[in-house]
This record gives structure tokens, sequence and C-alpha cells, in this order.
């Protein structure tokens, strides 16, 4: 029976050093960690008592020191296109959404790397919902851990898995969130555990470029970049980042990004907003702007969320677009959008107490009041 009251410390979200020293620190040899590993990240057990090749003293040793946690779950909801979305409630009570995107019987399951953001792009929802804090590694790793419950994806299959690319689009901009992000993917990478390719990952940021490098040396995912204006003059506008790092210093980070070659490049996502940036011109400029990278575009129809300020452009608008990009030699997609209908597409993530911390201010703002008292 434990003896104290101090909270036991949940195994997942450490790497294998920080696993072997809590082992060793109860007591255990080094080789015990490669058998929790396996276990927790290869077998998704949560319980002590059903891994069968630990002696029953061990298992219960185990238990009294540690658990193997996962984020609580506040809701799931699955959207008619099949999209799910789990709304995660962590230890203190914050909420950040994870969303699975499926695609020809497989999918892209999207991970957040805050909750909200310190970044304020103008089309962005979470761009709204100030930073509250990263997620730690735990927290990301635990994503893709009830995601797995959920489906009952576990142990970690070989082949034809449901999860088979991870990306990293959630909430947040996760080179702000870099340490953690790190240490979660390289868990999410090991080849004992979830196992998910470097190949198979992509990371999506705003343009934080001293961290761009960073992570093709350590991590050499996949890079995508939100790119969204062709002019430092608009990217300014409705992306403040880079007021910082300029467009000549973000694309420069592209060149210089390594392991990218034409197999394996670097996406441009590019979010189409009516009569802002969906203009011939500006399709022509983005081909010439990237020359020498090997590059591939993606174009995100707006999502409109409620309050923003823009619109997405007609359908024609954009083939128009895609297919100017298509003529200057580079893929770009259309992406279509995956489940609209639970708030789960691109920039539309935000979390639930957010949405009703705001309702319940609008609220009480549009009845003038300051206190609790109830319009009717
Ligand atoms: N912070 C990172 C990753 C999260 S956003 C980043 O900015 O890259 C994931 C993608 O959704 C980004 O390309 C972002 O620009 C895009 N996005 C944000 N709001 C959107 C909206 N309302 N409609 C369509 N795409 C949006
Ligand atoms: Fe943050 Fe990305 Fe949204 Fe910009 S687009 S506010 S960086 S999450």
């Amino acid at each position: 029976m434990s003896t104290n009251n101090t909270p036991k410390s949940s195994l997942i979200g450490l790497d294998r050093n920080e696993l072997t020293t809590a082992l060793e620190e109860i007591g255990e040899k080094p080789f015990r960690a490669k058998q929790l590993w396996h276990w927790m990240y290869y077998q998704g057990e949560t319980d002590f008592s059903a891994m069968t090749s630990i002696a029953k003293p061990l298992q219960a040793k185990l238990a009294e020191h540690f658990i193997v946690g996962r984020p609580g779950l506040s809701r799931e909801q699955t959207s008619r296109d099949t999209a799910r979305k789990w709304l995660l409630k962590f230890d203190d009570g914050n909420e950040a959404e994870t969303v699975f995107i499926p695609e020809d019987g497989r999918g892209a399951l999207c991970l957040s790397s805050q909750i909200g953001c310190t970044l304020t792009c103008t089309f962005c929802h979470t761009g709204t919902q100030r930073l509250v804090r990263n997620l730690t590694a735990a927290e990301i790793v635990g994503q893709i851990m009830v995601a797995r419950d959920s489906y009952g994806e576990w142990p970690s299959p070989a082949s034809d898995r449901r999860f088979s690319n991870i990306v990293m689009m959630g909430m947040g901009e996760p080179l702000f969130n870099y340490d953690n992000v790190a240490k979660a993917l390289k868990i999410i990478m090991d080849g004992e555990g979830i196992s998910i390719s470097k190949r198979r990952i992509t990371l999506s940021t705003s343009g934080v470029v001293p961290l761009i490098r960073k992570c093709g040396a350590d991590l050499g995912v996949n890079l995508a970049i939100s790119l969204h204006a062709v002019s430092d003059e608009l990217r300014n506008r409705i992306m403040p980042i880079n007021k910082k790092y300029p467009l000549k210093e973000l694309l420069k980070a592209c060149r210089e990004y390594p392991g990218s070659n034409n197999a394996r490049r670097i996406t441009f996502e590019y979010v189409m907003l009516k009569g802002i940036n969906d203009s011939p011109a500006d399709a022509r400029e983005l081909v010439r702007m990237v020359k020498g990278i090997p590059a591939k575009f993606n174009l995100i129809p707006f999502n409109k969320w409620p309050g923003a300020e823009f619109d997405c452009p007609d359908a024609a608008t954009i083939k128009r677009f895609s297919k100017i990009i298509n003529d200057g030699g580079y893929s770009a997609p259309i992406r279509v959008p995956r489940g609209r209908d639970i708030l789960a597409a691109c920039g539309q993530l935000k979390s639930a107490s957010e949405h009703e911390k705001l309702s319940r201010l609008k609220a009480r703002r549009e009845a003038g009041l300051e206190d609790d008292h109830h319009p009717s």
C-alpha cells in the first residue's frame, strides 16, 4: 500500500533515459524500461496487472509508484464524413483538441501542441484564443494514445494502420513549444513502440525561422509552411510573425531544409481568402517565389468561423488559382474540408471551455451587465 499521498507519476511522455531513471529510483534494472516501453507504446496497455511478461510482485510495485496515464476525455464527436474529434481535458482542467482525418481507410491524426496560440493570425480561430500554456510531451503523446484507444488500434500495427500519418497542425505553433514537441515526436517515431516514421510525420509552422533549422537537423520530419501571402505587406497584416521573420528569411530556411528533395518536398499551405490573396497574379508570384525549393502546395479553402472577417472564394476562383500553379510545374491540390459539421476543420479548433467563456461574456456585454444577472 502506498505510504504517502503524493500523486503517482505517469510514465507516458518520459523518454527512454527518463524511464530508465524512474525505474532505477525504485531499485529496478534498466532492461525493465525496454519491457515497459513495449507494453505502453506497442501494446497500448495501461494496466500493470495485464503486463504478463512482468512478475506479479513487480506489477504491484509499479502500480504503487506509477500510472500509465491518459488525458481525460471531455467529448468525442464523429462527423458525417467520418472525421473524428476528441476534446481532451488535462489534469489542470485545460482542454485541447485532436482530430482524425480519414482518407481511403487510413488517415492523418492532427495533434495540438499548445492550448491556444500566442500568434494572432487573423484568419485563424485558435489565434483568437490567447495562449494558456504549452502542452507537455506526455500530453502530446497522450493524444495519439487516446485516438488509438478510441479505435481499439492496439497493438501498434505494422501495416494497414488507421493512423498512418501524423500532422502537427492542431492548436498552437509547434515550434514555439519545440522541446516538448521534439520529445513527443521522438517517442512517436521510436521503432519499438508507436513506430511512425519521420517520413509520415509533418510539422506545420507559421514560420519560426531559427527553429525550422533545428527541426530539420534534430527530427528530420516533413515540413509544411503556412505561407498564405506573396508579399510582406499582406503577410504582416494577416500573420504578425512575418514582421519578425519576413518572407525572404523564411524562404531561405526552406531552401536549406535538410532532407528535402523532389521525392520529399516542402508543403506550402495557402489559405484561400476571397479578394485578399486569390488573384491569378498571386498564383503566378507563388510559383516564382519558390523557385529552387522542392515544393508542393496545399490550397486550403478558408473555413469560416463565427465572427471571422474573411470569406472563402468560389470554387472556380480556387480552381483557376490551382491551375496556374500546376502550369508552373507544382502540384497544388485543393484540400477537401473534413469534419466541418463538428468544427474540426483547419483553423476552427478552439477549446469548448473557451467557446463557453466567450458566449457568456458576449451575453453579459449585450445585456450591459457586470454581474451574474440573467437577461431573459
Ligand atoms: N500553427 C501552425 C499549425 C496549426 S494551423 C501553423 O500556423 O502552421 C494549421 C493550418 O491551418 C495552417 O496552415 C493555418 O494557417 C491553417 N488555418 C488556420 N485557420 C484557418 C481557417 N480558418 N481556414 C483554413 N485554414 C486555416
Ligand atoms: Fe497560431 Fe497557426 Fe493559428 Fe497562426 S495559424 S494563430 S500560428 S495556430
